[in-house]
């Protein structure tokens, strides 16, 4: 990290408590918040826990079993260690964030494959499709230079994610939001597979550089496959 105290989100999930609410993207692409307003934030979540602001939630999602942020963050290492890119991830962090529209980010200025996770109840669904997009945002970083006239084989930046977390098995192919930018039509997902057929390996453009070969990954000409990325619940 450099030694500016302001972070530039390059993405966002705009995703809202609602399932079925995914019509607007409500946040700007770009947005900076200084580093003292995410401390601030770990001290607001710490004071709603215990003053029981909390349950606020409660009722609006669908199943959040998922409360703590110890074990928000325990489940989304465990959808990250069942993904064949989950390597890619080098840290997970439960913080509050300020847009409650905002559900998670990653950023690419410079990428750091960190994927910050909003802190609110989960339900174990939910956090799975949530993970497998973020991770596709960071199949993305890995794959080209953020200025790269070819990154994500033309398709706009959430739309790669969202085809990612299709291909995972996670996300359903959507036409909901044809206006929008988060969907993954049969023609996006198939620009998606084209995309990682053409990879030999997949490296980190992070921490250790670590690599994987698209043998080890698992990815065929149809990406990972009908099958997607097993669940351990079905093991
Ligand atoms: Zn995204």
């Amino acid at each position: 990290m450099s030694e500016s105290d302001q972070i530039e989100f390059t993405d966002e999930e705009y995703k809202d408590f609602f399932e079925t609410n995914r019509v607007e993207p409500l946040a700007p692409r770009s947005r900076r918040l200084p580093r003292w307003a995410r401390l601030l934030g770990l001290f607001v979540a710490a004071a709603m826990v215990s003053g029981g602001a909390f349950s606020l939630f409660e009722g609006v999602l669908t199943n959040p079993e998922i409360r703590d942020a110890a074990a928000i963050e325990a489940a989304a290492w465990d959808r990250a260690n069942e993904s064949p890119f989950g390597f890619l991830v080098s840290d997970i962090r439960v913080v509050p964030i300020e847009n409650g529209t905002v559900a998670a980010f990653v950023t690419n200025n410079p990428p750091d494959g960190i994927i910050q996770i909003d802190f609110r109840p989960w339900s174990a669904d939910r956090l799975d499709e949530l993970m497998d997009h973020e991770i596709g945002h960071l199949i993305d970083f890995a794959l080209w230079e953020p200025r790269d006239p070819e990154r994500t084989n033309g398709l706009g930046t959430e739309a790669w994610a969202e085809c990612s977390a299709v291909d995972a098995g996670t996300r359903r192919i959507d036409g909901f939001d044809p206006g929008g930018e988060y969907h993954c039509f049969d023609a996006e997902l198939e620009l998606y597979e084209a995309a990682l057929g053409e990879v030999s390996e997949i490296c980190q453009r992070w921490g250790s550089g670590e690599c994987r070969t698209k043998e080890e990954l698992g990815i065929g000409p149809d990406g990972l496959g009908p099958e997607g990325i097993p669940s351990l619940d079905d093991q």
